[in-house]
C-alpha cells in the first residue's frame, strides 16, 4: 500500500504535493519522494523517512516548478531501501525526461522485466514503479509511441494493480489499471491547479471540491502552461472498451474500506466511514441478546465500525483504548520485531475504566494476531470481566498480491489456526467475524470488489 499525489499548473507545485503526501502518510511511512518539473528540468528528491522530515521548507525551495508528482511508500515488492523509493526517473540524452509514481503490485512483473531486459533495458531496483516507467519509455523511444499510446500498450501487457502519476517536463499523465483495484481521485484546486491523489482526503487538504474518480483503464493528460498558472488543458482519454467493461471489470480492494483508507475519504462510489458504520451495524444485528456494558473500538481504523455497532445496538461506545499517534500503523511495519515493539508502545487503557465491565471489543481485521492479543491482555489486566471480540471483516486466510504486504500465508493466523484456536490464543470470551454475505451488503456494488484475501478468488490471478 502506498500513496501518490500529482499536481499540475501550480506556482508552488512541490509545496502542494507535500501537503497532499502529508495527508496520505497513513498509506506508507517507510520513505517518500517527489519529482518536480519547472518546464525545463525535472528534479528528484527521495529519502527514507516521513514527509515532514524529508520535505522541509528548505528542501521544497530546492524543487521549483509547476508540475510535481509524489509518493509515500510502504514496501511491498522490493526491500526498504532508497533505491526502491519512488518516483522513478528515466533519463535520456536530454537528461531526466519521465518520472513515475505508482500504487499497487504487478502480477506479471517477472515476465515483463525479462522482456525488457532482452531489449537491453536496464533496472536499478526491483520496484514496480521503475518497471512501469521504463516500459513506457521503451515504447516511446523504440516504437515511436505517443505517451498515451504507450500507456495503452502497458494496460494490455502489464497485469496487476497500478494507480499511477507520470510526468514529463510539461505534462502530467494519470492512469489506472482496468480493474481499478487501488483508489485514485482528481479535481481542480481553487488556484486552477489540477490535483490527483490516492485518496480524496489529500484533495480536501488542498481545498479541491469538485473531485472525480479516475475511471478504470482511464488516462488523463494535463498540460500546463508555465506562463499562466492554473491554465491547464485537461484531456480525459476515453476508456478502451477492450480493456474496460462496466460492471464486469472493476475489482476494487475491499480492504481499502475496511482498514487502509482514511475515514474521511471517498472512493469506489462510497464514503469510507459509511461503509465502516454499515459493517458495525451488520455485526450488531448478529449479537442480539449479548447485552454488553460498553462498546470499545480499537482506534483509529475501527472507530467508525464501533460507532455503527453502537448506533445499531443502542449500547454506549467509549474510547477506552488510547492510541499513541506517534508510533504509526502496526500493520504496515515491515518486520515482526518492529511490529511487536510498536504494539507495546502504541496502546494504553483509560485508568479505572474497564473494571467489572462486559465489553464488546471491535477491530477491523485479524492479520497476524499480534496486535489484538496484546490489546486483550491490556484490557483484561485493567479488570474487564468479559471481552467479546468482533471483527469487521471475514477471516484473512490468503495473501494479497495487489499491493499489500502479506506475501506468506504462514504469517496469517487464520490460515494456520481454527477460529476456536484463535479465540483461545487471544484470550477472549467469544470471537465473531463479519460474514462474507454481510460484508457484501455493506457496499452498493458488491460485485465490483476484490475479496481474495478472504476467499482466495484472485480476480487477476497470482504472480508468475
Ligand atoms: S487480496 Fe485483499 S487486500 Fe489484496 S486487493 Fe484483494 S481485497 Fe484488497
Amino acid at each position: 500500500m502506498c500513496g501518490i499525489i500529482g499536481v499540475c499548473g501550480a506556482e508552488y507545485a512541490a509545496h502542494m504535493a507535500a501537503l497532499g503526501l502529508f495527508a496520505e502518510q497513513h498509506r506508507g511511512q517507510e520513505s517518500c519522494g517527489m519529482a518536480v518539473s519547472d518546464g525545463a528540468v525535472i528534479r528528484l528528491r527521495k529519502k527514507m523517512g516521513l514527509v515532514k522530515d524529508v520535505f522541509t521548507d528548505d528542501r521544497l525551495q530546492e524543487l521549483p516548478g509547476n508540475i510535481a508528482i509524489g509518493h509515500v511508500r510502504y514496501p511491498t515488492k522490493g526491500s526498504a531501501t532508497e533505491f526502491n523509493t519512488q518516483p522513478h526517473l528515466v533519463e535520456t540524452l536530454y537528461g531526466p525526461t519521465y518520472a513515475l509514481a505508482s500504487n499497487g503490485d504487478l502480477v506479471n512483473y517477472n515476465e515483463i522485466r525479462k522482456l525488457l531486459e532482452a531489449e537491453k533495458v536496464y533496472f536499478k531496483s526491483d520496484n514496480d514503479g521503475e518497471l512501469l516507467v521504463k516500459y513506457i519509455a521503451y515504447r516511446i523511444i523504440r516504437h515511436g509511441d505517443e505517451i498515451s499510446e504507450a500507456i495503452r500498450h502497458l494496460m494490455k501487457d502489464v497485469k496487476g494493480a497500478y494507480s499511477c502519476v507520470l510526468c514529463n517536463r510539461t505534462e502530467l499523465y494519470v492512469f489506472r489499471d482496468p480493474h481499478s483495484i487501488r483508489p485514485m481521485v482528481w479535481g481542480i484546486a481553487p488556484s486552477g491547479a489540477v490535483v490527483v491523489a490516492s485518496e480524496s482526503c489529500a484533495l480536501d487538504t488542498l481545498d479541491v471540491v469538485n473531485r472525480h474518480e479516475v475511471p478504470p483503464a482511464g488516462i488523463i493528460r494535463i498540460s500546463s502552461d508555465p506562463d499562466h498558472v492554473g491554465a491547464n488543458q485537461i484531456l480525459v482519454i476515453e476508456n478502451d472498451p477492450n480493456l474496460y467493461r462496466k460492471n464486469s471489470s472493476e475489482k476494487h480492494c475491499i480492504f481499502e474500506h475496511i482498514y487502509f483508507s482514511r475515514p474521511d475519504s471517498y472512493h469506489f462510489g462510497e464514503d469510507v466511514y459509511r461503509v465502516r458504520e454499515n459493517i458495525g451495524a451488520a455485526m450488531a444485528a448478529n449479537d442480539a441478546g449479548l447485552n454488553p456494558d460498553i462498546i470499545v473500538p480499537v482506534p483509529d481504523s475501527s472507530n467508525f465500525i464501533g460507532i455503527g455497532y453502537a448506533n445499531a445496538s443502542k449500547v454506549p461506545i467509549s474510547l477506552g483504548l488510547i492510541r499513541n499517534h506517534y508510533v504509526g500503523r502496526t500493520f504496515i511495519k515491515p518486520e515482526q520485531t518492529i511490529r511487536d515493539e510498536s504494539v507495546r508502545q502504541k496502546f494504553n487503557v483509560l485508568p479505572n475504566f474497564f473494571k467489572g465491565k462486559k465489553i464488546v471489543l471491535i477491530d477491523d481485521s485479524i492479520v497476524r494476531g499480534t496486535t489484538i492479543r496484546k490489546i486483550v491482555k491490556l484490557i483484561k489486566n485493567a479488570g474487564a470481566t468479559e471481552i467479546h471480540l468482533r471483527i469487521g471483516s471475514p477471516q484473512v486466510c490468503h495473501s494479497c498480491y495487489y499491493g499489500i504486504d502479506t506475501p506468506d500465508a504462514k504469517e496469517l493466523v487464520a490460515n494456520c489456526h481454527s477460529l476456536e484456536e484463535i479465540r483461545s490464543r487471544t484470550g477472549v470470551d467469544s470471537l465473531k467475524h463479519l460474514s462474507m454475505d454481510d460484508l457484501r451488503k455493506c457496499v452498493q456494488e458488491p460485485d465490483n470488489y476484490c475479496y481474495a484475501c478472504f476467499n482466495g478468488e484472485y480476480p487477476l490471478g497470482v504472480p508468475h
